[in-house]
This record gives structure tokens, sequence and C-alpha cells, in this order.
């Protein structure tokens, strides 16, 4: 039972959440609900995740789809939003739109400050050591195309290599692509085993060839496999190679310190970790930025402008040419801020007990293929099921409300790979429950018809 001072005590903290954060609305958070003692941190030691009170952050979890209560397994497309991330776009609607860094009134200083603070949060969020090197940009995409069209136009020559792996996004090819056939640099894969894990000979080898770059993500969006990015960074460096990694997997479901992986590159998207669309983020050493040119021209990224030169803004702002998403970096930081509350060891540790629950009961199902079983993964799980129309259970499940992802999931390469052209996915975040696997069992195994049941 709670105490008087302890209610208090918790009003006081909603009370301060609430004036720094929100505007009059009541604020109901997890974290700020959770009773007494400390707030979980990003410590070994991992308090589990309360993921009841935590769903109550989320309105959206309280949606009926078709009659059902919604069940979320499409976190790897894009995350739910919570209360603070809502509040903190219409806050900044309702009480400080303006555009940043240009004016001189005092709603235009609070949306510099609080974009700038966005910034910071972000920086300390992904271990950065300045927020200088924080570029804000729509998304991942933007940010690989950014690094693509600035840094390889200007390291990249003809016959150059450039490492990327066969797991990754389409959009950790195709820029690549592009700047390839302007800069004539060409394109190495590294494979995969049958479970998944990259083949770190074949990278080895690749890497004695002196490529120009390496380009590789944290986490695959099909196989879910968590790739050994810190010793894959530090292979590369041995050989004077810069490594760019795409984050947009990982940055929502593991704790990640870009400094400890001595990354390069660092890129992911805001929607996936709980923010907004239309914001994601470019990090990069500061040798790296300074020496980069602009992608982009414009307003913003300038510091002098006449018609037979232009000096260009300092990093980040260089990078940042016209205005920017303002709204959503704020959102962002309030996505970082309620991450940071819970802890990213919690969540991690939550979402890799409920991959263990899941991939057990559907590897149980005769008939189901797991595609990507790497011992370290993440809470993706892509699967088909033999002598069974996948379109046909697509249709069951969104029938029991249950939002899922069917098709090639932007990486038709690595399905290839397991010979598919298409399969069933799954994947968790923070709110995501045992009882809503087993729903989703229970859905599945009622709609697998057997055209010869006794032979499964
Ligand atoms: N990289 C990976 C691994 C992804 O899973 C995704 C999106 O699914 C992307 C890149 C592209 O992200 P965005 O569409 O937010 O730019």
């Amino acid at each position: 039972m709670t105490t008087h001072v302890e209610n208090c005590l918790a009003q006081w903290v909603n009370q301060l959440y609430r004036s720094a954060f929100i505007s009059g609305e009541s604020a109901d958070f997890y974290y700020l609900n959770r009773g007494p003692g400390p707030i979980p941190g990003e410590t070994p030691g991992v308090s589990p995740l309360n993921v009841e009170a935590v769903r109550k952050d989320f309105p959206i979890l309280s949606r009926k789809i078709n009659g059902k209560p919604l069940i979320w397994f499409d976190n790897a497309a894009t995350s739910q939003k919570p209360e603070p991330v809502i509040e903190a776009l219409a806050h900044y609607y309702r009480e400080y739109n303006s555009n940043v860094h240009r004016g001189s009134h005092t709603l235009a200083n609070e949306a510099t400050d609080a974009y700038e603070k966005a910034r910071e949060k972000v920086c300390q969020f992904i271990g950065a050591s300045s927020p200088d090197l924080i570029v804000f940009t729509r998304g991942t995409t933007e940010a690989i195309n950014l690094v693509a069209q600035s840094y390889g136009r200007m390291v990249l020559r003809r016959g150059d290599p450039i490492i990327i792996t066969v797991m990754e996004h389409h959009s950790n090819i195709v820029p690549w692509q592009l700047i390839s056939e302007q800069t004539g640099a060409v394109l190495n894969v590294v494979p995969v085993d049958d479970n998944g894990v990259l083949d770190l000979d074949v990278y080895q080898k690749l890497l004695a060839e002196r490529p120009g770059l390496v380009a590789l993500t944290h986490v695959s969006n099909v196989l879910g496999t968590v790739n050994p990015v810190r010793l894959m960074i530090q292979m590369a460096h041995d050989y004077g190679v810069r490594v760019l990694v795409d984050g947009a997997q990982a940055v929502p479901h593991l704790p990640v310190d870009v400094s400890e992986l001595d990354a390069d590159f660092y890129v992911f998207s805001g929607h996936k970790m709980y923010g907004p669309t239309g914001i994601g983020v470019l990090y990069a050493k500061r040798e790296l930025l300074e020496a980069m040119p602009p992608w982009q021209g414009g307003g913003n990224m300038i510091r002098d402008v006449h018609f037979d030169r232009t000096v260009y803004n300092r990093i980040p702002h260089k990078f940042e040419a016209g205005t920017g998403n303002i709204a959503d970096a704020v959102g962002l930081g309030a996505a970082v801020d309620y991450l940071r509350r819970i802890g990213m060891a919690a969540v991690s540790q939550h979402e890799q007990q409920l991959t263990a629950y899941a991939m057990e009961a559907l590897a149980a199902i005769p008939g189901v293929r797991i595609i990507g079983t790497a011992p370290h993964k993440a809470g993706v799980i892509a699967f088909t099921v033999a002598d069974c129309s996948l379109e046909r259970l697509a249709g069951r499940l969104n029938d029991a409300g249950i939002a899922f992802r069917f098709g090639h999931h932007c990486a038709q390469p690595v399905l290839r790979r397991f010979g598919l052209e298409e399969s069933l996915r799954i994947s968790f975040g923070l709110y995501n429950t045992r009882q809503e696997v087993d729903r989703f069992i229970e859905v599945l195994q009622q709609n697998i018809d057997r055209p010869f049941p006794w032979f499964y």
C-alpha cells in the first residue's frame, strides 16, 4: 500500500513533468506511476518492464480492429507513439511554432531552443561526443543518401569496391548503386549462412581489397540478426576503411553507443523508435562532417552568400539546408526522453524474452519455417508456412486484429538468398506481451489449412 507521503511525492513529480513537457492535460505515464523507488536506468541488473503499465502510454493500443483488440506486431515497419510524444508535437504547434535560427522574437527563440535541445538529447542517447555530430534528416534513407552523395562522391573512384551485406534493406543498397553509377565504384556483398549469420571470412577477404567504404546494418529487418558491428568496424579500421552502420532496427531495441562502437557513420529513423515520422539522424565523426561537402544547398546551411562564392555554415547546419522538420525533431526528443526513462536495457531484455518465447511457439507448428535463426537475434521473426497460401493467412491474421508484414520487407536480396520472394513477418516493440504472442499463435494454427493434414 502506498503511503500519503509517497502519493504526494508521486503527484509532485507528475506535476513537474507536466509543467515541463505537457500543456494542460493530465499525465498518466508508466514511469511516473510505477510507484516509489528509483526509475530503472540503463545499467545491468535490469528491472523487468511493467508492460501493462507501458501499454497505457500508447492510446492507439486500445483500438479495436474488426472488433478485436489491436495487436501491433509491425514494429519493424514503424512503432506506435506514446502520449508524451503526441503531447510534445501538439504542445509545439499550440504554443511555440516558429522557424528556427533566424528569428529575433520569443517564439523563434523557444523553437530554436527546443530543436537544439532535441539534438542534445539524441547526442546523449547514442553516446555521441557532441551535438555538432548529430545531423537531422528525414530518416535512415535520407541519411544514407546524404553519406553516399557527399562522402561517397568525395572519396570513391572508378573500380573502388563498396562493401555491403546480403541482408541490407533496399535503402542501404540502392543509394550505393546510384553512387556507383556516378563514380564507377563497384558493390561487393558479404553473404550469410543458413542461420542468417554473416560470413566474416569473406568480409575479411573483401576488406583486404581496400574498399572505399563499408555499409552494413546493425540489425537485419528480415532475419533479426544482430551483427557484430563493433568487431566488424574494428576489422575495417585495421585496413583504414570507414564504416556506415544502419541502426534503423537497433536504436529502438538495444542500448547503442556510437563512440564505443567507434562507428564512422551511424544512421536511424525517429518513427521506428516511438518518435514521429519524417525525422531521422545521421551521426558522423567530426573530421568526416568537417571534410564532407554539403549535399543540398539553401537557407540555414550558409554563413555568407555572394554570386561568385558561398561560405557554408558550421556543422551540423551545413547539412540541414532549408527549414527542417522542427516539430518532429522536438517529438523525437520526447521519444528519447521516454526511452531513457524506461531504460534501453529493460526494453532489450523484454524484447529478447518475448522473441525467445515466440520463436519456440512458432517453431513448434508443423510446416512453419523461420527465416533467420542466428544466436544473437532481435525481435524480428520472418517465416513461411508450407503448403499454405501466405496471402490467405495474412488476411485471416488481419481479420483477428493482428498487424504484421507480408511481402518482401524492402529487402529482396536476403529473402532470395533463402529462396523466397515473400514471407510473413512479426516484429516486437516494448509494449508487446506474451498474451499477444499466444493469440497470434492461436489464430495462425486455426487458419493453417492442410491439404494432407496427416502428413504433418
Ligand atoms: N534500414 C533498415 C534496416 C530498415 O528496417 C528500414 C526500414 O524498415 C530502413 C533502413 C529505412 O528506414 P526509413 O524508411 O525510415 O528511412
